[in-house]
């Protein structure tokens, strides 16, 4: 393949051409007249002398500007052509006649293609003589940055064309995603369509654009927020894909806030004002918005994930081609499909109903075999898991990350002595497991933990049946103290007593909205050790009252004090912690211990401390205070 023609010399036509003369190519633009030529002639020669200076270029600007040629006789260039790209206006009359005249013209090994983004590839090839020659090549904007293409392969494409097309893309240094079948949006725009849709709803709803935005950029690690894309693409541009791809049996609504900002002249950056004010020059936004939690990320990309299952059902590309298409096309730091594995299948079709989205037949079918994800061990991937049952808690392996849930919901997850050695079990299997780089600890049911149980202690008959659970209430402490990794606390609900006081040796918390926290030990003739020696030294004063009045301790006042990270609302709380956990695992073991040690470093100095809190509950426990107040509540409980 040597010569290579682009019809259509606009925002795309011109850096196609230009990407292909930087591969080596003989390249022809054709447009309707010079002027518009000498636009792309102006445009090319400013990008490659940028190119130039930032030392990107292989030869000098003048060989490859030497390549191009500017002409507006198609018929003439089209004789010699090896491969024609047409990328003229997006009209399916005026492409329909570019193809019957390069059918009438080409040689017969010529490939046809088209970057259309909505008109169907097989309408373009109806009646031609050289169909088996037509395939779509679909770039991004900007091809020069966006190294990725789809290659649409229709019915009558044939086997040559594809190949021929395959190592074109590759020759540009680009990737390329092969799209089985002709539907309409192709791979990319039909997922990326479905997110931006749902952004959009949010906004409608109510939502602030930088509600979403941080959500996008700082949950899901998107390069940019969603409303900035969509200022950044124009919102006009975008409403009119919606309306064509729907024109074309693409079942989307169309979005009313896009139509009425664009009434409005609200397009986006180019206009000054779109879901953001913009300056004369190109600028990121800003974002003020600092709760992350006020949307959930999975309203953003449920719908997404719906259309891939389709996507797969009807065999336009499977999961890889998805993910390999978000990656690139989207600049997304992992796959749709990652991101659904990570979340969950069942908290996806969760999402779908709340919506009022059918769920694909395939996400059904998925979450009945139990093919979750990374909870389960397998969904769209295979993940490295292993699950552990205890008596009293479950443990489990999730690729990177531990999960201990404390599974004992008919008794509020209240501690016995089994609960304190397995999960000292558990802390040290996640401790020397070295895939494991976080340990997420919450509770099943309504409550995290509701401290040590006090049926239990009210059956002490002395002194050594205390000192017999503290033993392991001690160890299991000693434990956490010395794990090498850091521990999430995920409080789900009540944290009472002993459930409260782990958390304070946590490394990370975080804490439903709902969940309900409190000191109540003085009310049983009992003590908090841990926080009132640990808990006292760090979080001063403030606690200090909640130990002598045991009232109810605020989620606000707990984040206030650094007890809790953050407040997230109970159905994004395990979302939160996996979030936080897959950050963590992109970081270097030896560093995560390392900062570990000198974090566990300031805990063990108050190891005698807390020792002596034990103690002092222990000697506490055979005073007639702490056993007629055991007996009074274990009665009002009955
Ligand atoms: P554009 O309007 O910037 O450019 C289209 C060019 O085609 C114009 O210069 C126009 O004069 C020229 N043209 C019209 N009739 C012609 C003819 N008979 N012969 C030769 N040239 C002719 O449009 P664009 O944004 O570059 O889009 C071009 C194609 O690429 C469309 O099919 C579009 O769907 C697709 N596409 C666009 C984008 C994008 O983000 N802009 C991304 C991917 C694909």
């Amino acid at each position: 393949m040597k010569n290579v023609i682009v019809v259509g010399a606009g925002t795309m036509g011109h850096s196609i051409a230009e990407i292909s003369a930087q591969a080596g190519y003989d390249v022809s633009i054709i447009d309707v007249n010079d002027a518009l030529l000498e636009k792309a002639k102006a445009k090319i020669k400013w990008s490659l002398d940028k190119l130039a200076e930032k030392n990107r270029l292989k030869e000098p600007v003048k060989n490859i500007f030497e390549r191009i040629k500017y002409s507006t006789d198609l018929k003439e260039a089209a004789r010699t052509a090896d491969l024609v790209i047409e990328a003229v206006s997006e009209d399916e009359k005026l492409k329909k006649s570019i193809f019957q005249q390069l059918d009438n013209t080409v040689s017969e090994h010529c490939i046809i293609a088209t970057n259309t983004s909505s008109i169907p590839i097989s309408y373009l090839a109806e009646g031609l003589s050289k169909s088996k020659n037509v395939i779509g090549i679909h770039f991004f904007n900007p091809p020069s940055l966006i190294k990725l293409a789809e290659l649409i392969i229709i019915d009558k494409t044939d086997a040559e064309t594809v190949i021929a097309a395959e190592k074109f893309i590759d020759s540009l240094n680009m990737s390329y995603i092969k799209v089985e079948k002709d539907v309409p949006g192709f791979v990319v725009n039909r997922l990326n369509i479905r997110i931006f849709l749902q952004a959009l709803k949010l906004v409608e709803q109510g939502y602030s654009p930088e509600s979403i935005d941080i959500v996008a950029k700082e949950r899901l690690n998107f390069p940019m927020g969603l409303l900035e894309l969509i200022d950044f693409i124009g919102l006009d541009v975008l409403n009119r894909v919606v309306i064509e791809l729907k024109a074309h049996g693409f079942d989307v609504e169309e979005s009313s806030i896009l139509k009425t900002k664009v009434s409005e002249n609200k397009l986006g950056m180019k206009s000054g004002e779109g879901f953001y004010k913009y300056g004369k020059n190109y600028e990121r936004i800003e974002f003020s918005e600092t709760d992350i939690y006020r949307v959930d990320p999975l309203i953003l990309l449920a719908t997404a994930i719906n259309e891939a299952a389709w996507l797969i059902s009807n065999k336009v590309a499977d999961c890889e081609v998805i993910d390999k298409g978000m990656k690139l096309g989207m600049n997304f730091p992992k796959g749709l499909l990652e991101y659904s594995d990570e979340y969950g299948l069942d908290l996806v079709l969760k999402t779908l109903k709340e919506l009022g989205v059918k769920p694909e037949k395939l996400l059904e079918n998925m979450v009945k075999e139990n093919r979750l994800g990374m909870s389960t061990g397998e969904g769209f991937y295979k993940w490295n898991y292993k699950k552990r049952e205890y008596t009293t808690i479950i443990y489990e392996k999730r690729s990177s990350y531990a999960l201990i849930t404390l599974n004992r919901p008919q008794k509020l997850n209240a501690l016995t002595k089994d609960t304190w050695t397995e999960l000292k079990e558990a802390l040290i299997e996640a401790d020397i497991d070295s895939d494991i780089k976080s340990i997420l600890v919450t509770g099943s049911g309504k409550a995290f933990c509701t401290g040590d149980d006090i049926a239990v202690m009210a059956s002490w008959k002395n002194k050594s049946d205390a000192s017999e659970f503290f033993v392991h209430a001690d160890s299991f402490i000693d434990q956490v103290l010395k794990t090498s990794k850091p521990i999430i606390g995920l409080i789900n609900g009540f944290a009472y007593g002993g459930g409260f006081e782990i958390l304070l040796l946590f490394d990370i918390v975080f804490i439903a909205e709902n969940a309900k926290l409190s000191l109540p030990e003085l009310k049983i003739g009992a003590i908090p050790p841990i926080a009132a020696t640990y808990g006292a030294i760090k979080y001063k004063k403030e606690l200090v009252k909640h130990i002598f009045t045991a009232d109810i301790i605020s989620v606000k006042t707990a984040k206030e004090l650094g007890i809790a990270n953050e407040i997230v609302p109970g159905e994004q709380l395990l979302e939160a912690g996996i979030e936080t956990a897959l950050k963590i695992s992109k970081m270097p073991l030896s560093a995560i211990k390392a900062a570990k040690k000198l974090l566990n470093l300031d805990k063990q100095r108050y190891q005698e401390i807390l020792k002596t809190g034990l103690d002092e509950l222990i000697d506490i426990s055979q005073t007639d205070d702490f056993k007629t107040s055991m007996a009074r509540f274990l009665e009002k409980k009955r």
